[in-house]
């Protein structure tokens, strides 16, 4: 059977940096939605301060992941996402919100 939870947590343990390639210290780690279908994570580099956001997404058993540097620290994040399940309009403005920096 599979498991969303397993993979995510897999994926998340195997993502390094973008910017330094430096692997994810996971106590700063933020997990903003975790069901079958989907995982979303916000995740600090702990050397240079880079912020990713991380969606996963379990599509016929094939994991489709997507990273997006944010300058949008933890709690903007949490705040951003508040209210819901993240769905694709979501994660478009959140496209739109980094296309306007
Ligand atoms: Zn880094």
């Amino acid at each position: 059977m599979f498991d969303m939870k397993e993979q995510s947590n897999t994926l998340r343990h195997l993502v390094t940096c973008s910017l330094c390639g430096e692997k994810y210290h996971h106590d700063r780690t933020i997990v903003l939605e975790e069901n079958d279908l989907n995982a979303t994570f916000h995740l600090t580099c702990h050397k240079c301060n880079t912020s990713v956001l991380i969606f996963v997404s379990n599509n016929q058993q094939n994991i489709i992941s997507l990273g997006i540097a944010t300058d949008m620290n933890g709690d903007e994040v949490v705040d951003f996402f508040k209210g819901g399940a993240i769905t694709t309009d979501d994660v478009l403005s959140v496209y739109e919100k980094i296309s306007k920096i």
